[in-house]
């Protein structure tokens, strides 16, 4: 059965899934949902039995409807192959009484490789199926890691051309070098004077700009996003949800049916949102527990239904996790509001307002599946150290607030289900604030130092990913600032 996708602003259009990947996000500012979340077509035990290769085309056929068994599976085979440093791709790591899903395999080592190795493919296939000649652009704000993996995704793809947007000052040294050392022709990369929300801000400027879309429509462009906002990064990860259970099940530590929890360490709310739709596909997820780092607005709503964006915005040692407007949270709002997009667009209304919504007592009543914690950076240190010495096991600072809350969790509430931890970076990725944690001598060391010092200590081989930018040379040193953005777009597409 078909699956169309309707904007959270405006449910009088719908569109099929390559529309909704290639356009991004739609015109009313809203955002693209699913009309309906299909329910798994075969059962976790059939399931158990694949690769992940065949799990993923099993879950995305049933929300890319529109695209045909061997378009998909050209996309998978093309996205999900030895870019991954292990065949199992998302491999499941059992340590310290708990599964890490880890996610950080692919070539950027951040759990965005999942979806944005795939995403060029989904959109030249969509490009292809609706006749699109124009060149895409795809625009991009990134917390850091969204950006590399965007870049590593697009660099050299025909009939592309990609735009990254970072905060100059709030990504980590390995994340900016990684960015700035990207090589291909359609690459640009700027650093703007501003924080992650203004650069998501200053995209979505970009992309309501009428104008500016007739003039990129004469020189023959169109816009799209990399950003989780798109359907086409949103559904590849709701794969590995589906697939970390079956392993589970493969390797009998639970039966067909038994309910575990997952702990998702969450920025945009876009990973955990997938979590959200493979529960509500059959995965039997009991609790979603959403961990933030001391830009705590989700635990804040999760316990009080109040949406506050008003307070400072606090730089932590897990950057990729320093938002404020968490963009994937409309999805969730609207579907507890009814599908409905008019009380959805009074809450988005607020927020742009006056930086804050309270929802109704029975939208409260449907957030029980999610529970939200926090973690402070004392303790996200804390648990950095603790978990190295008693299982040595090094997690990234991503992954150690996601941990941390997960204790307070079982403090709390004494319940012991299975747990799958989702593993969000490689520590080789934050290897400065890692090493911190695990001792104050460090702190004297370059930043490849400390990668060596890592790599030692956790008896891990250093990534190719970092090996790669040791040598590297700055490509891009474009800087701008937040009210600039557009100005950059246009000079580099020659507009201006
Ligand atoms: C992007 C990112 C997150 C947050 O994911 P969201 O989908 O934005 O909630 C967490 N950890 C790492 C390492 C990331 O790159």
């Amino acid at each position: 059965m078909e699956v169309l996708y309707s904007s959270t602003r405006d449910g009088s259009m719908q569109v099929k899934a390559s529309e909704a990947i290639l356009k991004g996000l739609p015109d009313d500012g809203g955002l693209f949902v699913p009309d309906r979340i299909p329910a798994l077509g075969k059962s976790l035990t059939e399931l158990s039995g694949m690769g992940y290769r065949e799990v993923a085309y099993e879950v995305m056929r049933l929300y890319l409807t529109d695209f045909t068994e061997e378009e998909l599976k050209n996309c998978i085979a093309n996205a999900y192959d030895s870019k991954f440093d292990t065949k199992e791709i998302a491999p499941l790591v059992h340590a310290d009484g708990v599964h890490f899903l880890e996610l950080f395999h692919g070539a950027t080592i951040a759990f965005k490789d999942m979806a944005l190795s795939i995403l060029p493919h989904l959109m030249t296939a969509a490009a292809r199926k609706n006749n699109v000649k124009k060149e895409i652009v795809i625009l991009t704000a990134t917390s850091g890691d969204t950006g590399k993996a965007a870049l590593a995704g697009f660099a050299g793809v025909k009939g592309t051309k990609i735009i990254v947007f970072y905060p100059k000052d709030g990504v980590s040294p390995v994340q900016e070098r990684q960015m700035v050392t990207q090589k291909g022709e359609n690459t640009y990369v700027v650093g703007i004077h501003g924080n992650f929300d203004d650069a998501q801000t200053g995209v979505k400027n970009i992309f309501a700009d009428k104008g500016l879309e007739k003039r990129m429509d004469g020189q023959g462009y169109q816009f799209s996003s990399a950003n989780s906002i798109n359907i086409g990064r949103l559904v590849p990860q709701i794969v590995y949800y589906v697939y970390a259970y079956t392993r589970l099940l493969r390797e009998g530590k639970i039966a067909e049916g038994d309910k575990i929890n997952v702990v998702v360490p969450t920025g945009n709310f876009g990973n955990i949102l997938a979590a959200f739709y493979a529960k509500n596909m059959g995965v039997p997820i009991h609790r979603l527990i959403c961990a933030s780092n001391e830009n705590k607005v989700l635990y804040d709503f999760f316990r009080t239904g109040i949406y506050d964006k008003n307070r400072e915005f606090v730089l932590t040692s897990s950057p990729s996790m320093d938002i404020l407007i968490s963009s994937n949270l409309e999805r969730l709002v609207y579907r507890i509001a009814g599908n409905d997009p008019e009380k959805n667009v009074c809450f988005m209304k607020a927020l742009a307002g006056e930086g804050r919504y309270e929802i109704t007592e029975s939208m409260k009543g449907q957030l029980e599946d999610f529970y939200g914690g926090y973690a402070s950076e004392k303790e996200t240190a804390d648990t950095i150290r603790s978990v190295w010495k008693e299982a040595g096991y090094v997690l990234d600072t991503h992954t150690a607030v996601a941990d941390c809350v997960y204790r307070k969790y079982l403090e709390e509430t004494k319940d012991g289900l299975p747990a799958v931890i989702v593993s969000t970076a490689s520590p080789f990725k934050f290897a400065r604030s890692v090493m911190a944690a695990i001792d104050e001598k460090y702190d004297a060391m370059t930043d490849f130092e400390l990668v060596d010092e890592l790599s030692g200590l956790a008896k891990i081989t250093v990534p190719s990913a970092v090996e790669e930018i040791r040598e590297a040379r700055v490509i891009h040193d474009n800087i701008c600032e937040k009210d600039e953005m557009q100005k950059m777009v246009e000079k580099f597409l020659g507009l201006a």
